[in-house]
């Protein structure tokens, strides 16, 4: 499964809204200190359905909403679209008669998240299945935060087994088996 695009609105430092074209190959994103590099891999893990506003660097939910800067108020509303390219047709079944799918993510200040794919609104809980199927997703160990290296050799054995699981791609699996136990 390969993204092609990221688009933010109102999303962190992104006020405007802000298209990413993903070609294939190695993408690096460069700039000063404090231009939004974190942002925009925050923005990522925001959209698979990251649920722990401490990851996002924030004190609550609603921080990832554009809170104002320079001649520019506030917005209300934060949105991010991720377009995965699906012609592999690796998402699951739900979603599978698509060639690509867009993911998003969008939040109104007190009013919490909904999540879409390709239009149609899903469960937090379905997007994060999407991605953990791919082995990638809001707590994969492919994304590694700023700090994050220090973190994993100095976690617990409970943690760092999360961590491996994620990376052998079993997690989806889990919590899948958890929801079943739930029914
Ligand atoms: P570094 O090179 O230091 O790691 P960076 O490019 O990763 O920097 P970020 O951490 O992504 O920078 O961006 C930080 C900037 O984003 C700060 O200027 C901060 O004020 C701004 N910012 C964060 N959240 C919001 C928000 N909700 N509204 C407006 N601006 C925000
Ligand atoms: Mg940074």
């Amino acid at each position: 499964m390969k993204f092609q695009r990221l688009r933010l609105l109102g999303f962190k430092s992104f006020c405007e809204s802000t298209d990413f074209l993903i070609e294939p190959g190695l993408t690096g994103v460069v700039g000063p200190n404090g231009c939004g590099k974190s942002n925009l891999v925050e923005a990522l893990r925001w959209v698979m359905g990251e649920n722990s506003y401490k990851n996002m660097r924030g004190s609550g939910m609603d921080d990832v909403i554009f809170s104002g800067g320079g001649s520019r108020a506030a917005r209300n509303v934060a949105e991010v679209g991720l377009v995965l390219d699906n012609s592999d047709r690796a998402a699951p079944a739900a979603f599978n008669d698509a060639e690509t799918l867009e993911v998003t993510r969008r939040i109104e200040r007190e009013s919490g998240s909904t999540y879409r794919v390709n239009g149609r609104e899903v469960r937090a809980k379905d997007v994060q299945l999407l991605f953990a199927d791919a082995s990638t997703g809001a707590r994969s160990p492919a994304l590694v935060r700023q700090g994050q290296i220090g973190e994993i050799i100095s976690a617990k054995p409970q943690a760092r087994r999360r961590i491996l699981e994620e990376a052998a791609g079993v997690a989806g699996l889990h919590s899948r088996r958890h929801e079943a136990e739930l029914r």
